[in-house]
């Protein structure tokens, strides 16, 4: 007789969804604990202007195809949606420019193009083209940081004016504190090519719009939350919203049998604050537990009705290179530019742009202002980065949300968990969509093959002692 194994998935998630279903589809009863009473992490919808906006991740990257593998398993790849191409734009102290197309993290695939010489000068844009003439660079390890590796390769000019930009509004991270470990494909194209232009040119189709090598959900992302849910409970994995676990050894709810193994898809935080409660004994209370807190990020949705946007200003939004006077969010979408569906799921006359606020190591700029504070210094950032002075009267509707990441510095080493126990998540995998949906099947594999090992091997011993 075969017995199923049991797994408790803590964090609902995106990486909690993908390893429970993963699990589930492997054979295993799972239960899968979120403490949040709704699904989905830092995938989420509010309602602003009569229709949902995503207040969290709003994309996903096209590259590896992890994500539309799921979205085709869901049934949903007639859903998915692109970007129009109006490419996005850069803000600096001097003047707002449109991001060369076809760029990876900020890094130009074709630097003498007329966008790249346009930000970067003709010295500039020069001293780039030259990289890939650069004898390749047999000191650079995946400890080397982004800075680093940018301005030997392509100059300081690359570096402040459309990497730093770009790794602040992606990663709420400088460059000086980004290491290669957790730019894994770029690191790998860099491996591959030997110049950080051909990794640029290889991880984007350089003909695509800059920002185009993502997709969308029709509707917003958080469908992909709805769709995982209904897989979930199609396959029969038992769900408990609302249910924070605190410690390993006593979250199943009461007269639950424990399982016989957990994957944990919490933040980093979390992660080491529960691997040290189940090993009370070496971890004696008085002992640092190198938990480092999370970076919080702001988000500011604005509905906006003003018909100057009409134009998109800005394409499909800008990122704001850091120290640009008068401007406190650090990059902004133009939601309805951007996603026609999004347009049409409002009154054509609204416009919905997204700003988000939080550079590394400083607390967002809106955290301790109210309500009122906050949109208002909302309203005056969209109109210095999409030039148009937008009246307060024109504001229809605003909303707001603060997120905890622990993603922000990669200070800590991956953890080593004990056996029986999987992690999952982006601080494991790797920021975004596209690293956690992979990241979370392969952990949940490894569990089950791991988890299905010791069951034969204990069957085994018990054949063996009969
Ligand atoms: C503002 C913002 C915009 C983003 N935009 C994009 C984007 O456009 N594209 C993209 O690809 N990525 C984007 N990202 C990143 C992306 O959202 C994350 O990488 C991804 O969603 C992380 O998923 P996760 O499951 O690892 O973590 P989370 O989504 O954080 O899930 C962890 C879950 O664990 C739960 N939990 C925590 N503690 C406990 C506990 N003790 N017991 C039970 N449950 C617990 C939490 O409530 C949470 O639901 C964005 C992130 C933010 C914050």
């Amino acid at each position: 007789m075969s017995t199923r194994i049991t797994v408790a998935v803590v964090g609902g998630g995106i990486a909690g969804l993908v390893a429970a279903r993963e699990l589930a589809l492997g054979g295993a009863e799972v239960s899968l604990y979120e403490r949040a009473s709704e699904l989905g992490g830092r995938v989420r919808s509010t309602a602003l202007a009569g229709a949902p906006i995503d207040i969290g991740a709003e994309a996903f990257a096209t590259r590896g195809g992890a994500v539309m593998q799921l979205i085709e398993e869901l049934r949903l790849a007639s859903e998915v949606v692109r970007p129009e191409p109006l490419g996005s734009w850069v803000v600096t102290e001097e003047r707002s420019l449109p991001l060369p197309p076809g760029g990876a993290l900020g890094i130009p695939s074709a630097p003498l193009g007329r966008a790249s010489r346009r930000v970067l000068g003709t010295w500039g844009a020069l001293r780039a083209a030259l990289e890939p003439l650069l004898p390749r660079d047999r000191t650079v390890d995946r400890a080397t940081t982004l800075a680093d590796l940018v301005r030997r390769r392509l100059g300081e000019r690359v570096l402040d004016r459309l990497v730093r930009p770009v790794a602040l509004g992606v990663y709420s991270t400088a460059p000086e504190e980004l290491s290669l470990s957790r730019l894994r494909d770029l690191a790998e194209a860099y491996e591959r090519e030997g110049s950080l232009i051909r990794a640029a040119r290889s991880l984007r189709d350089s003909s695509s719009a800059a920002g185009g090598a993502v997709a969308a959900l029709r509707g917003g992302m958080a469908g992909l939350v709805t769709a995982l849910a209904a897989d979930l409970e199609r396959l029969g994995v038992s769900i408990h919203t609302g249910h924070s676990v605190e410690h390993l050894g006593t979250f199943a709810p009461d007269g639950a049998e424990p399982a016989d193994t957990i994957l944990l898809a919490t933040p980093e935080v979390t992660t080491r604050a529960l691997l040290a409660s189940s090993d009370a004994d070496s971890v004696g209370d008085d002992q640092p537990r190198e938990l480092q807190p999370g970076t919080r990020v702001e988000v500011i949705a604005l509905a906006i009705e003003d018909s100057r946007l009409d134009a998109a200003p800005r394409g499909t939004g800008a990122l704001v290179a850091p120290g640009t006077p008068g401007i406190a969010a650090k990059a902004l979408t133009h939601v309805t530019a951007k996603w026609a569906d999004r347009r049409a799921m409002r009154d054509s006359s609204v416009h919905v742009v997204r700003l988000s606020y939080g550079r590394a190591g400083s607390e967002p700029e809106t955290v301790a202002l109210s309500d009122a504070e906050a949109y208002e210094l909302a309203r005056q950032d969209a109109s210095r980065i999409l030039g148009v002075e937008l009246r307060a009267d024109a504001i229809r509707d605003a909303a707001r949300k603060i997120w905890v990441t622990s993603t922000a510095t990669d200070a800590n080493q991956p953890l080593t968990p004990q056996p029986g126990i999987g992690l999952a998540g982006d601080w494991v995998h790797g920021t975004g969509l596209a690293s956690v949906v992979p990241g979370a099947r392969q952990a949940a594999r490894a569990l089950l093959a791991e988890a299905q090992h010791t069951l034969n091997e204990s069957d085994e011993s018990q054949v063996r002692s009969t």
